[in-house]
């Protein structure tokens, strides 16, 4: 049986004070969170802040990108050893906004997730279509493609530490949820790969939904078979609605 997993993505947005609320409302709601894991990814500014304000919670918290790299002359960049110092836990790796916004191939993706494992730190392993992709009918193509490159350098053991998310990129900041059975359909693909790979590693893996899933549609996509959790943007801003999804897990 896997464990559901809520987890959010705030992007680049928040500021001291509406972090210290929203993780103040996070954690007061918590006691009426049952079912589901749950973790905020923050900004890195703010993660040392998050660290102490969640330091007695059973709140886990991660960040929204990491480098490939693990020290020396990369200007901007923050490492697996950086994140490792505020125990940090999780990572996104290969979110749609870096592949798309800053031309982030596979190949850098899965170097990340090599960097973010070597740290003991879980990457969250974003994969998902365009909408182009999707009415070409290649979505399965896309997914395999993005998967491959992880699974090329790392292999399928590594997915026991990790977290896979499934987001159609048509779906992520849109509205434009996936259906329950389209994203099962996703979800089923990517696990039955993995399986024809390492049928004990598929049976653990959590692969999250990410799209558009707020309060309204959560319980609907949670209840599917393959869909463990939810990646949440936009309705991870506000502690009730983020809360409202962490409840239908
Ligand atoms: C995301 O950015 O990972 C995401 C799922 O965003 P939203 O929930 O706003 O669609």
């Amino acid at each position: 049986m896997r464990q559901t997993l809520v987890a959010g993505n705030w992007k680049m947005n928040g500021s001291k004070e509406s972090i210290q609320s929203l993780l103040s409302g996070i954690k007061a709601g918590m006691s009426d969170v049952k079912n589901a894991a749950v973790v905020v990814c923050a900004p890195y500014i703010y993660i040392p802040m998050v660290a102490e304000q969640l330091a007695d919670s059973e709140v886990s918290f991660g960040a929204e990108n990491i480098s490939e790299h693990e020290a020396g002359a990369f200007t901007g960049e923050i490492s697996a050893s950086m994140l490792n110092d505020f125990g940090t836990e999780y990572v996104i790796v290969g979110h749609s906004e870096r592949r798309s916004l800053y031309g982030e191939q596979d190949a850098d993706t899965a170097k990340k997730y090599a960097a973010a494992r070597k740290a003991g730190i879980k990457p969250i392993l974003c994969l998902g279509e365009s909408l182009e992709e999707r009415e070409q009918g290649v979505t399965e193509e896309v997914v395999a493609r993005q998967l491959d490159a992880v699974l090329e350098l790392e292999g399928v053991e590594s997915l026991a530490d990790a977290v896979i998310a499934y987001e159609p990129v048509w779906a992520i900041g849109t509205g434009m949820t996936a259906t329950p059975e389209q994203a099962q359909d996703v979800h089923k693909f990517i696990r039955g790969k993995i399986a024809a790979m390492n049928a004990d590693v598929a049976e653990k893996v959590q692969i999250l939904y990410g799209g558009s899933m707020n309060a309204s549609n959560a319980k609907e996509l949670l209840s599917m078979e393959d869909i463990d959790g939810g990646l949440i943007g936009g309705a991870s801003l506000k502690a009730e609605d983020f809360l409202a999804i962490c409840k239908a897990g």
